[in-house]
């Protein structure tokens, strides 16, 4: 399917070919520069150093609303300024590379979308330093299979991609109404039987007072962070933060060479949906913490939001498949900070040896010393049990 263009506009895809020799440079973290593969030659980067601004959110939202129906096609057709060889991109991403000569290709995709970024944190850690946080981290791993290991051998399919995010700022009054849970402690008098025989004995029991309670709290969030991201879990996605924010370069697509880079999928309102559930998870922390006492119950809370702002990012991540037993596992590593998030398979006999391993222990022990009381069938049970769950 074509792009829907706007009039004059058109879908267009670049690389940035080296002065000295042709060759398309891609950009290299340890230089924060784009670097030439072949002869070396790099060309520093300069965006322009400008504040990175904060955008009103109503205003945006009241903005889409009217610009709804430009909507993104299914796939769009490439071409590739290298070679000229012609292959179709997912909608949803803007820079990758030529599927027959690997060049990377920079896509002009944003100007069809609604919204752009502004402004993103350039990789920090490159590929190989990425297959070392992987390996070390598979290492650490209990009952990985060997194929796993195995695989942080061979790097072809370690993937360098920017993941785009919101991030939404938002001042927040809220009013709540609850009951303040205070406890103390009454004296009651217990019946007992001592050797048979009846007794009367003073006890201390505790009861809750609940008092009505009302009021009001205020709180400022900064930079509360969605991925708008639907190709990555989100359980892997959030697992990467912190997020080193307070070093957002602005946009340049320079910055994209040589990695695949996606735009939104998660809309702007959908986004803020998901911040707004976080915000008031940490405010009922907050109204609990006001209302005081032993316990707490909130029967009425209403959150207001003023002066709320947005960011539309691009975050740097190293991601790679791994398949075991016809299922695929991801992994995505902060390429900022390093940190490391992955689902894992299990080694189903790694697990049987340990297991064995265990009873022949714990067999060797329990004979020893609690043979009649029934105690080994209970462990036999329950290593049973956690042999079918894996
Ligand atoms: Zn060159
Ligand atoms: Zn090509």
């Amino acid at each position: 399917m074509k792009p829907k263009l706007k009039e004059g506009t058109h879908f267009t895809q670049r690389s940035f070919p080296c002065d000295k020799c042709g060759a398309s440079l891609v950009f290299c973290s340890d230089e924060g520069a784009l670097r030439c593969q072949y002869c070396g030659e790099t060309n520093r980067i300069t965006p322009p150093k400008l504040p990175i601004y904060e955008n009103d959110l109503d205003d945006a939202l009241y903005r889409l609303e009217r610009t709804k129906k430009v909507n993104l096609l299914d796939d769009m057709h490439a071409k590739c300024p290298s070679c000229g060889a012609g292959f179709d991109m997912d909608a949803h991403i803007r820079s990758t590379k030529c599927p027959f000569c690997a060049t990377p290709v920079v896509t002009n995709l944003d100007i069809f979308m609604p919204l752009s970024p502004k402004s993103l944190l350039p990789f920090a850690i490159n590929q190989k330093e990425a297959k070392v946080i992987f390996k070390k981290w598979v290492g650490n791993l209990w009952f990985a299979p060997n194929s796993l290991k195995k695989f942080t051998e061979t790097d072809s399919r370690f993937n360098g991609i920017y993941l785009p995010y919101w991030t939404y700022d938002s001042q927040t009054h809220s009013d709540f109404r609850g009951q303040r849970g205070d406890t103390y402690y009454e004296r009651v008098t217990r019946r007992v039987y001592v050797n048979g025989r009846e007794e009367f004995v003073e006890d201390m029991e505790p009861r809750i007072e609940w008092t009505p309670v009302q009021g009001s709290v205020e709180r400022h969030f900064d930079d509360v962070l969605i991925g708008a991201t639907k190709t990555i879990p989100r359980k892997l996605v959030d697992a990467l933060e912190p997020w080193d924010l307070e070093n957002l370069e602005n946009f340049d697509d320079q910055y994209l060479s040589g990695f695949e880079s996606e735009v939104y999928q998660v809309a702007l309102d959908d986004g803020f949906h998901y911040a707004k559930e976080y915000m008031s998870y940490e405010i009922r922390e907050a109204v609990r913490h006001r209302i005081g006492g032993d316990r707490q119950k909130i029967t009425d809370l209403k959150i207001y939001h003023d002066k709320s702002t947005f960011k539309y990012i691009l975050l740097p991540i190293w991601t790679a498949h791994f398949k075991y037993n016809k299922k695929d596992f991801r992994f995505a590593i902060n390429a900022r900070s390093g940190q490391i998030k992955g689902e894992r398979p299990y080694s189903k006999t790694k697990i049987f040896l340990a297991v064995a391993l265990g009873l022949a222990i714990l067999g060797t022990f329990f004979l020893a010393a609690e043979m009649e009381n029934g105690m080994i069938s209970q462990h036999f049970d329950q290593i049973h049990i956690r042999l079918d769950n894996f």
